[in-house]
């Protein structure tokens, strides 16, 4: 069985081909630039990288490049569309109309358009994708995988916010939490990499990137997690401040003449690592002009790593104990002094680092950085968003 995942966004589209006897990448590339002149395709496969520089007006154009580059004589990797079993396509937000992957109807389109709202940057993106797709191939099964399924288990007390209850059930506005389909993956990574049952593990998973987020996976189900209404909620980010005072923000508005927009668009894109250092929002410059001296970059990084610390804390009261602590994505996988300083000082509740295993930088392998004698083990897992959107739409099949 060959599962195609595809990833839309609104200039964007990346795409997998996944063998699931194996799961191996067959195929992978990117569209770059689509709606605006000057689109490219890089499409990997064979061994070998191919690019092709072509105007993509739409979607449909770049998803059909990509099924012509997908069976190409030289590029191709199947004889014809027909080894492609089913589509799976990622999307940001569900809201509470759905709670785990769903087969792609009308209907169900029809409500994708409804909650099109609750992550404006990414699900109209999704959407286009999604129906681009419908387009070329009508025949074919798809299936839409949403990042926020993980959390829909989270119980009522710790997904609800304390406001008028009845605007919460007209609205639904509440905690919705992001990056699920990575916690999810790295969470039952650990559980294999440590020859334990899942359902007897209380993992606490670090996704720390561009975008971060912190959960508490208790048997295999996600109990709490850092991201909120939208992923601009919880430890500070790239360019996200993470949790404020709205009576802050709304200060912050009214003394700078922003807008209600301007003032999220001030926090969603200012903020956070960016805003405090004045240097970048990406943490290899920061560790670098940290290093040199500069006090904002070291301030923005111990931000980063006092808030994470706390949410670990947090969540280890909430499981009520804890066997181990996963780090994944660009900063979990390959920074070594945000690893260390999350979780220093933490001897007390089990939790050792020993600083030579943590002494690398991401080679795609799983890393074990707890010492011998720590009660909880620490894991650095490589994530692999689009190997559960493979096996969800394969397992919905
Ligand atoms: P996104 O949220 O955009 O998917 P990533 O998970 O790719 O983000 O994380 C990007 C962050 O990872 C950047 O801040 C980057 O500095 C950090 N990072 C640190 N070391 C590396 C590295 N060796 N390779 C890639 N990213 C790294």
């Amino acid at each position: 069985m060959k599962i195609l995942v595809i990833n839309a966004g609104s200039s964007s589209l990346k795409y997998q081909l996944i063998n699931m006897e194996t799961e191996e990448v067959v195929a992978k590339g990117t569209c770059e630039r689509i709606g605006i002149s000057g689109g490219k395709l890089t499409h990997k496969a064979n061994g070998e990288t191919f690019v092709i520089e072509q105007e993509l007006p739409n979607h449909q154009e770049a998803i059909a490049l990509v099924l012509k580059e997908l069976v190409d004589e030289k590029a191709g990797v199947i004889a014809s569309m027909d080894e492609i079993d089913a589509v799976g396509h990622r999307v940001v937000a569900s809201g509470e109309a759905f709670t785990k992957t769903t087969l792609v109807t009308d209907e169900v389109m029809k409500v994708m358009d409804e909650i099109a709202e609750l992550a404006p940057l990414h699900n109209p993106a999704a959407i286009l994708g999604i129906n681009a797709c419908r387009a070329v191939m009508p025949e074919k099964k798809m299936a839409l995988v949403f990042d926020t399924s993980f959390h829909a288990t989270m119980p009522d007390y710790a997904h609800l916010y304390a406001i008028d209850y009845d605007d919460y059930k007209k609205y639904k506005v509440r905690k919705y939490g992001a990056h699920g389909t990575s916690h999810k993956y790295v969470s039952g990574a650990a559980a294999e990499y440590l020859k334990r049952d899942a359902k007897d593990l209380k993992i606490i998973t670090c996704h720390l990137g561009n975008g971060s987020s912190i959960s508490a996976v208790d048997g295999g189900k996600c109990i709490d997690t850092s991201m909120g209404f939208t992923p601009l909620a919880g430890v500070p980010m790239g360019t996200r401040s993470g949790d404020i005072d709205y009576a802050a923000a709304e200060f912050l508005c009214r003394k700078k003449g922003m807008s209600m927009e301007d003032g999220l668009a001030y926090l969603n894109k200012k903020s956070g690592m960016l805003g405090v250092s004045g240097v970048s929002s990406d943490f290899r410059d920061l560790t670098a002009a940290s290093a040199e001296g500069n006090y904002r970059a070291r301030l923005a990084l111990d931000m980063f790593n006092y808030s994470c610390k706390k949410y670990v804390g947090a969540y280890m009261a909430a499981l009520g104990g804890l066997d181990c602590v996963v780090f994944t994505a660009g900063v979990g996988e390959n920074t070594k002094s945000v690893r260390s300083a999350i979780l220093s000082g933490m001897e007390a509740f089990g939790i050792k680092l020993d600083e030579n295993r943590n002494d690398f930088v991401g080679d795609g392998e799983i890393h074990e950085i707890s010492s011998a004698d720590s009660k909880v083990k620490v894991l650095v897992i490589p994530t692999n968003e689009e190997l559960v959107i493979a096996r969800e739409t394969a397992e919905l099949l």
